[in-house]
């Protein structure tokens, strides 16, 4: 569910996307308004009634978090950190970072703005539905404004608590950070405090549950997951990071990668390749000249009695952003193309010619290592 993303549109110059899991999330909001939070706070309106106030207080709770989360892209840019995107996702939004930031106080101020922009909306909400009051409009419509008042307010409130990797959390991180000059401890103490949160809401969930509040327990039971989940892994996220930046690629490298000639069955490239050496990835070389790859995945596509008539060359995948690093790239560029492409092997090249490979085992080894000496 995660990943599968749709471009909606492009706000100064940030594209703008939804996960697909926020589809789910936005139906279940527009639902739990329309039968739960609308007829209980205004009575006797019709059932349509209902249903539009669900709809676009759901349409502008899904403004409000893109408002926040292009406030956060805005001051990462100021401060020369490059954002992706934002996508909207199960419980708010993430302005994608592909950095983390150089300070203190650019990581100070990029989290504050979030709540802060929250708030605002909040407040200019509150304005509006006082003058719609006063002024007597219709029920549903000062009902949807008040209501978007009232979440912005929630959420600014919910973002503020100290739980890394939540606004509050990243505040909270900042000036640690900036008291003692250690990221690693600042993260470590932030995101502690982010998981146990985690759990608190897990367990309030828990209770809500049995108390018979279904829709509230069960918010506060998948926020609470995902925020403790959130939580530990850019810890270790973290941690992998700081310990791979700026090593190169070369450092890891195998210099004499076993290769398959093109000209051998896929027969064989079994028996006397992937059986012998249990690689998933050999990269396939004709007399010096690189021509791609062949990997475990493609072997099983071809059916077991064709192995025999196949070649290896007619089966390699060609060179590829997916399969290929330069030698002279940091060590975090390959784990975040393994990552992105589930390969545990890669290809490191230049100029089209093979220099040897690079897989994750090397990296993990290193990493085990790195951390084992220096904590
Ligand atoms: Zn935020």
């Amino acid at each position: 569910m995660f990943g599968k993303s749709i471009k909606l549109f492009k706000l100064f110059g940030f594209e703008v996307r939804i996960d697909l899991s926020w589809i789910i999330i936005a139906i279940l909001i527009a639902w739990s308004l329309s039968i739960g939070f609308f007829p209980f706070h205004f009575k006797n309106l019709s059932v349509q009634a209902y249903w539009s106030m669900g709809i676009v207080g759901a349409l502008g709770l899904f403004l409000s978090v893109v408002f926040h989360e292009l406030c956060h892209s805005l001051v990462a840019r100021r401060y020369g950190i490059p954002i992706k995107g934002i996508t909207l996702f199960i419980f708010g939004g993430v302005a994608e970072m592909d950095e983390e930031p150089r300070s203190p106080q650019a990581e100070f101020m990029m989290a504050i703005v979030g709540p802060l922009s929250s708030i605002l909306i909040a407040l200019v909400a509150y304005g509006v539905y006082a003058v719609g009051k006063a002024g007597g409009w219709a029920v549903p419509v000062v009902g949807v404004i008040e209501y978007l008042s009232m979440i912005n307010g929630l959420l600014a409130a919910f973002n503020l608590v100290p739980a890394f990797p939540l606004d509050g959390g990243r505040v909270l991180r900042s000036v640690l950070w900036g008291l003692k000059g250690n990221i690693r401890w600042a993260t470590q103490v932030s995101s502690w405090i982010g998981e146990a949160f985690g759990i608190l809401l897990v367990a309030l969930g828990v209770v809500g549950f049995v108390r018979g509040n279904f829709v509230g327990g069960m918010w506060w039971f998948l926020i609470g997951l995902f925020l403790h989940n959130a939580a530990k892994m850019s810890y270790r996220q973290l941690m992998v990071r700081r310990a791979l930046e700026g090593e190169p690629i070369g450092r890891f490298m195998e210099p004499n990668p076993v290769t398959v000639p093109p000209s051998i069955s896929v027969e064989q490239l079994v028996e006397d390749y992937i059986y012998k050496y249990h690689f998933k990835m050999f990269p396939v070389v004709d007399s010096e000249r690189l021509i791609g790859c062949v990997t475990t995945r493609q072997v099983r596509e071809i059916p077991r009695e064709e192995w025999s008539q196949r070649t290896v060359g007619g089966l390699a995948a060609e060179c590829s952003m997916d399969n290929t690093i330069e030698p002279n790239a940091d060590a975090t560029k390959a784990l975040s193309v393994m990552s992105r492409t589930g390969a545990s092997r890669l290809m490191v090249t230049e100029k089209g010619r093979l220099l040897g490979m690079i897989t994750l085992k090397d990296l993990m080894k290193f990493l085990a290592l790195k951390v084992e000496l220096e904590d």
